[in-house]
């Protein structure tokens, strides 16, 4: 998966290559799919909902540039895979889910896999996790028409931000930097994700 997807897309982060090596994706999805746990494509995860395709994931881990003592937040833990990747490359993961099943079962996977600085909670993440903020990186793995204004508010300076924004079908993914006070953003690529939806996402 590494050395056929990853690398020759421009993968270059050896930190992330090599997280994406050591975790067992399979163990984040049903049993029937072990063996296309590792194909280039998105799989379902429950609920209608999909973990993105390998690329993808560390395409956005990447843009997130994480030394190893950050704090980053996480808006759609989903099956709980790409939340398994950051906590390999930075100190420590808070991540929220809106579906309850998929939440539990999410955090039962981390028990079990013993990620021990992975914290998360069922909630709407378009308001954020003010509590343990500001984030040094915030990562939004399903996408909304806008950035939602508290997950700005609760990013630190300096700190960087990844989310698919736009139309329901098609989005830009976003790579939002915040530093001195002012924020920039730019387009990486272009994709689909599964729809964002609460107070500052989609309604529905
Ligand atoms: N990072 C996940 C991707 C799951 S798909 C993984 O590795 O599996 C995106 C997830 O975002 C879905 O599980 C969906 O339920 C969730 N989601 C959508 N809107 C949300 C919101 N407002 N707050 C939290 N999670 C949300």
């Amino acid at each position: 998966m590494v050395r056929e997807q990853l690398i020759p897309r421009g993968i270059v982060d050896a930190r992330v290559q090599a997280a994406m090596q050591t975790i067992p994706r399979h163990l984040f999805v049903e049993d029937a799919l072990h063996a296309q746990a590792y194909g280039d494509f998105p799989l379902p995860i429950g609920e209608g909902q999909t973990i993105s395709q390998p690329y993808i994931v560390a395409l956005m881990t990447q843009a997130l540039g994480l030394q190893g003592h950050e704090t980053v937040l996480e808006i759609g833990t989903g099956c709980g895979y790409q939340a398994a990747v950051l906590s390999h490359l930075c100190e420590k993961v808070y991540t929220v889910e809106r579906i309850k099943p998929l939440f539990i079962k999410a955090r039962r996977r981390f028990d079990r896999l013993h990620y021990l600085n992975i914290v998360c909670k069922p909630d709407d993440g378009t308001l954020g996790w003010p509590e343990h903020g500001p984030y040094d990186a915030i990562i939004v793995t399903a996408a909304g028409p806008e950035i939602p204004p508290p997950l700005i508010e609760q990013l630190a300076d300096p700190g960087v931000l990844v989310m698919p924004t736009g139309a329901r079908l098609s989005q830009d993914l976003i790579v939002l930097t915040k530093k001195n006070g002012r924020t920039t953003s730019r387009c990486i690529e272009a994709v689909r994700f599964v729809k964002l939806i609460g107070d500052h996402g989609w309604k529905e």
